[in-house]
Formats: C-alpha cells, structure tokens, sequence
C-alpha cells in the first residue's frame, strides 16, 4: 500500500492528485494507493479520491488548533491500521516537521523535500536537492515505512480512472498526552488563489521600495489568475506577510509562470522556485542573477514597466 496524506479537507488538491500520480508509478502495479484526508471536510475530500481509483481514508478532526503532536500520532495509529510500505505528503511547512516524526514513531525512515522519484527493482530511489539546490542527491531508505515529504510539480497529476467517489473510511484522531497547544496566529492566510497551487505568481522584492507596490503585484496577480510571492528581504521589511516567502526558508513552489519583481535572485530565493517552468524577471541591474534563470528580462526600473503591464494584461482580459 501507498498512502498519500492531505492536510485540510477543502476538497480534493492538484497537489493531491499529483501525489496520486507518483503513487502509482512508485507501485507499479502492484501496490494499492490510498489517500487519508484530514480536518473538517475531510470525508467528501478523501471520497473524491475514488475518482483516480485510490482508496480513501479521512480523520474528520480538525487537529490544527494543537501542535504537530497530534498530527504524529493521528497519522501513527492510522499508519498502524493501513500499514502502509511508502507514505507520501506535500513538503510544507507541516510536511516538513510531521513526515521524519512519522516515520521515527513507526520504525521507518524519512527524506523530505523529494523531487523526482523512481523505482529500482524493489528500491525507490528518491531525488532531492542539496547545498541550495545547487547538486541533486538520491536517497535509498532502507528501513520501511518509507515516508516522503514532495515538493509540488514532482509528479504528473493522475489520471481519472473512470471511477465514482470511494467509499469512505473514517478513522478516529488520536489523543495526545502532550497538553501541546497552539497559543497564537502569527499572520492568517489570506484568501484568492494559494501560493502552493497558483499557475501564476507575481512576487515582489526589495527593489520595490515599500508596500505600496505590493497592491500592483496583488492587482496584476489577481489579472493572471494567480498569487502574491515575496522575497525574505520584503517579509523581513514588513512588506509581505511571512507566508508569501518564497525560498529555501519559505515556500517551494512550481507554477507554470513566476514574474520576479525587485528580486536579485539569491540562492535562497531561487531555491524555492527551482520547479517554475517559466521565469520573467524585472529588475534595474543588468547583472542580477536572476536574469541567469529567467527566460525574458526587463532591465529597467520597475516603475516604468509595472503600470504598462498591468494595462497590457486589463486590455487584453478586455478585448
Ligand atoms: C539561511 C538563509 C535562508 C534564506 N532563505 C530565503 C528564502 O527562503 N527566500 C528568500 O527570498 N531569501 C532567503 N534568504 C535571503 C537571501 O539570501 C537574499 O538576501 C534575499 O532573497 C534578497 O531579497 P531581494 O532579492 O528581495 O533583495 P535584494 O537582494 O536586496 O535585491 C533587490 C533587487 O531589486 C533590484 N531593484 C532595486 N530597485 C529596483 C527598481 N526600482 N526596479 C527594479 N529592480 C530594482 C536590485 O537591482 C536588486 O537586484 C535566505 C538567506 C539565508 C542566509
């Protein structure tokens, strides 16, 4: 059996069916594939998963309020009732801090932030990026259950089987002895289009000056169809809520198109957004290395280009 786990129960994710997708060319055909949906709506998520001929779990708890205590042993006591051999998650921030604790509480092994994933005879040979992001490195777990944490754009989406919803398992949430408690919400996510899934994102740097240019970026994003990304330098000013970062530090993410906008291009930066098929940068200094991954380059002062894009973009929305 290969599990795929999803953290929030609003419906089905891309990310999801991408990790179905992997599931099942990690199987080969001869493991099942489940998905084990957790929060509130988690049942007609997890159902939703029949539709790509995995079976379906869901722990309808919401676990969120508590520390990631309560994920580790959600997830344990429903790993020891599906038993099973490779267990697949997203490599976010949950991901990141649930996946090795899963795999220490079951005996397994764990490698995080995966991206790219194949099978060897019995073995699975599992990609990820090191040093930045500036050499790749293939990982061989040799104790089972084998736990993943895998950036978004690893896998192709799986195909819909020609399958209805799947039959529902629910499975309880288990207790925690550890009176772990989230105390407070730093910064709420916002609404619109998530950074994670957005096909479009617009992300600002330091070279925008101050907060204001954040509303173009948000119009012009909004424009595209997509999502609000910044830099750690304009996280750090104030400009951009913490969980817009995109990076090594922040959020990994591969959209089709990534408009980088005062960004120089740091290592740590570009890290992040080592998946986005295709990059534009805006930025007033030639040299910047983030003209080296960008597939077309404005060199000018973004003040000039912003406001005519954003026009562009409206008037052929329009026509
Ligand atoms: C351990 C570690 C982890 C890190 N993690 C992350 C991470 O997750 N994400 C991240 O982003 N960074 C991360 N960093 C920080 C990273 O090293 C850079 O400092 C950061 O990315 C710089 O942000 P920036 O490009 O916005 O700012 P800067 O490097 O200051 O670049 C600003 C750019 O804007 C351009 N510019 C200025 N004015 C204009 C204008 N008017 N029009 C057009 N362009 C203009 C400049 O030419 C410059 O290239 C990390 C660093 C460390 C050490």
């Amino acid at each position: 059996m290969i599990l795929v786990v999803q953290w929030n129960g609003k419906g089905l994710n891309q990310g999801t069916v991408e990790l179905i997708g992997g599931a099942r060319q990690l199987a080969g055909g001869g493991d099942e594939v489940a998905v084990l949906v957790t929060g509130p709506g988690a049942r007609e998520a997890a159902a939703a998963a029949g539709e790509y001929g995995a079976r379906a779990y869901a722990v309808e708890a919401d676990l969120d309020g508590y520390a990631g205590e309560a994920y580790v042993a959600t997830l344990a006591a429903a790993c020891e009732r599906i038993r099973p051999r490779i267990v697949l998650m997203p490599s976010d921030a949950r991901g990141r801090e649930i996946g090795p604790r899963l795999a220490a509480r079951l005996g397994g092994a764990a490698v995080t932030d995966v991206v790219e994933a194949r099978r060897d005879g019995d073995r699975v040979i599992w990609s990820r990026p090191v040093f930045g992001g500036k050499a790749i490195a293939d990982v061989v777990l040799k104790k089972e259950p084998q736990v993943a944490t895998v950036r978004p754009g690893s896998f192709a989406a799986a195909e819909k089987a020609g399958a209805g919803p799947a039959e529902v398992e629910v499975l309880p949430a288990a207790g925690t002895d550890r009176p772990l408690r989230r105390a407070e919400v730093l910064a709420e996510a916002e609404g619109g289009v998530r950074l994670e899934e957005a096909r479009v994102v617009v992300s600002g740097g330091r070279g925008l000056g101050g907060p204001e240019a954040f509303k173009d970026l948000e119009e012009l994003a909004g424009l595209l169809g997509g999502a609000v990304g910044a830099s750690l330098a304009a996280v750090d000013e104030g400009w951009a809520p913490p969980e817009r970062q995109v990076g090594q530090t922040g959020k990994i993410i591969a959209p089709d198109l990534y408009i980088a906008i005062g960004i120089s291009g740091a290592s740590q930066h570009l890290a992040g957004i080592a998946g986005a098929k295709t990059v534009v940068a805006i930025n007033k200094d030639p040299e910047a290395p983030i003209f080296e991954v960008a597939r077309l380059g404005v060199a000018m002062d973004y003040r000039k280009v912003l406001p005519a894009l954003i026009e562009e973009v409206r008037k052929l929305k329009a026509g």
